[in-house]
């Protein structure tokens, strides 16, 4: 048994803890979880606990359902609001096939495997998201609209503001589980927050964002309301994107820095910056997985209104530029660590595994095949025509869900990077949901025609 291992089963016992989950995320990106005595914990550390993946999305066929959880002892945490003796615990699982081997369904693996090829090259990935989500009175299931919880703007502060004492609670919790909290404030939509956790290396930060979307769900309900991560609940404010900012490190320098390049970007950056955009289009599909993710980053003619709410609808990068899908932040004077790049498209339903993997995988693409970055974008790119737009080499990401899966199926990159087992799967849950939304006739359309035709 080694110190980490021995750590969790001393812990087990100094802190009374009667109940340990062991998490893991299926290929949608949904936590599951599985609670085991403290008992069987040297057991599951040395060979794993076996349960029936049929049931779980994207895990098993039938025929070989089958599957085994190891509890990685590195991501042992106590759940805050579970504290008191007798108390719980969780850890991440890796997935294991009943031989032992890795499962090709786990997208922890799926993002652990270009993270050693990553590793390979000599680089770090880092990355530092920015999760944006709405706190709601309610969530209605009979497709009827939610009611924000507040009616507060962007970076107010209001007293007897749900939100505040929201985060301020949602914070502690989540630093109590060891997850670092940069910024917090209110979005720009009523109910709206957003909460930046602090740059980790990327396994770690897509733990953390499995376990951050509980812990939001959870302080919401001791408070009376909902956290909701969907894309774009309203069709007047914006929606909730993920921003995150990602670097490269080779040992601890940062390698997207050189001093005295334009905006101190390395060519490593330049080139990782083109891959992303060259792959752009082909990876939304699992970056802006759901229907509904297509209603945020096209605001469409509403955008007027605020309801676009900067979120990019167009391949281009820029270096203040918010409208653009990939900003260069500003540089900060002597802190050579600091260079990345945000990648704005990612919305708050994606599964942050498969995300990571894919973003990963064009930026190293562009690496290893010396991709030429293009001309920045400086302009509003949306206040563009099309023409203009055209002139500039500037494409749009895919419009829909539809749009972006035919482009997906066609991506050696992705289903190279996904793996077979993933690729199939994913596609074909993602083809039923465009099916199944197409086929709907919507309020929309009811409200426009009924009164007229
Ligand atoms: N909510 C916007 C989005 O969907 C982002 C707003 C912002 O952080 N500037 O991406
Ligand atoms: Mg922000
Ligand atoms: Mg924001
Ligand atoms: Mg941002």
């Amino acid at each position: 048994m080694d110190k980490q291992q021995e750590f969790v089963l001393r812990t087990l016992e100094e802190r009374d803890i009667r109940f340990v989950r062991l998490w893991f995320t299926d290929v949608l990106g949904f936590l599951k979880s599985v609670a085991v005595a403290p008992a069987e914990l040297e057991q599951a550390f040395d060979e794993g606990i076996g349960f029936d993946g049929s049931a779980i999305e994207g895990f098993a066929r039938v025929y070989e359902s089958d599957m085994i959880a190891k509890p990685d002892p590195a991501t042992f945490q106590i759940l805050p609001w579970r504290a008191e003796a007798p108390g719980t615990a969780r850890m991440f699982c890796d997935i294991l096939m009943p031989d032992g081997s890795p499962s090709f369904a786990d997208p922890r693996y799926v993002l652990k495997r270009i993270l050693a090829k990553t590793s390979d090259l000599g680089f770090t990935f880092y990355t530092h998201p920015e999760i944006e989500f709405f706190l709601l009175k309610n969530k209605p299931v009979d497709g009827t609209r939610p009611t924000p919880a507040d009616s507060s703007g962007y970076f107010d502060h209001t007293p007897q503001n749900v939100g505040m004492d929201f985060r301020r609670q949602a914070i502690t919790m989540l630093e109590s589980m060891g997850i670092s909290v940069e910024f917090s404030h209110h979005e720009g939509a009523p109910g709206q927050q957003e909460i930046d956790l602090r740059y980790a290396d990327a396994l770690s930060t897509a733990d953390n964002i499995m376990t951050f979307r509980l812990v939001m769900k959870q302080v919401a309900l001791e408070q009376g309301v909902q956290a909701s991560f969907m894309p774009k609940p309203f069709s007047e404010y914006p929606g909730s994107g993920m921003h995150t900012h990602l670097s490269l490190f080779e040992g601890d320098r940062n390698a997207f820095y050189e001093s005295g390049a334009e905006y101190q970007l390395s060519k490593v950056g330049r080139s990782f910056i083109a891959g992303l955009l060259k792959h752009a289009a082909e990876i939304s599909a699992v970056t802006n997985q759901w229907v509904n993710s297509y209603k945020r980053i096209w605001g469409g003619s509403t955008r007027a209104a605020g309801a676009g709410g900067e979120a990019p609808s167009y391949i281009c990068w820029g270096h203040n530029n918010r409208s653009a899908l990939i900003r260069v932040p500003m540089y900060k004077p002597g802190k050579t660590g600091s260079a990345r790049v945000e990648v704005r498209s990612i919305d708050s339903g994606a599964n942050p595994y498969l995300t990571y993997a894919v973003l990963l995988a064009a930026g190293l693409k562009g690496i290893e095949e010396g991709y030429e970055l293009p001309a920045g974008a400086d302009d509003d790119v949306w206040a563009l025509s099309d023409a203009e737009r055209r002139a500039m080499g500037i494409e749009p990401l895919p419009q829909n869900l539809g749009e972006a899966i035919s482009l997906m199926e066609k991506s050696e990159l992705v289903a190279e990077t996904l793996g077979e087992h993933v690729f199939d799967f994913f596609l074909r849950n993602k083809k039923q949901e465009w099916e199944e939304y197409r086929s709907e006739v919507t309020a929309f359309e009811l409200k426009a025609l009924l009164p007229v035709l």
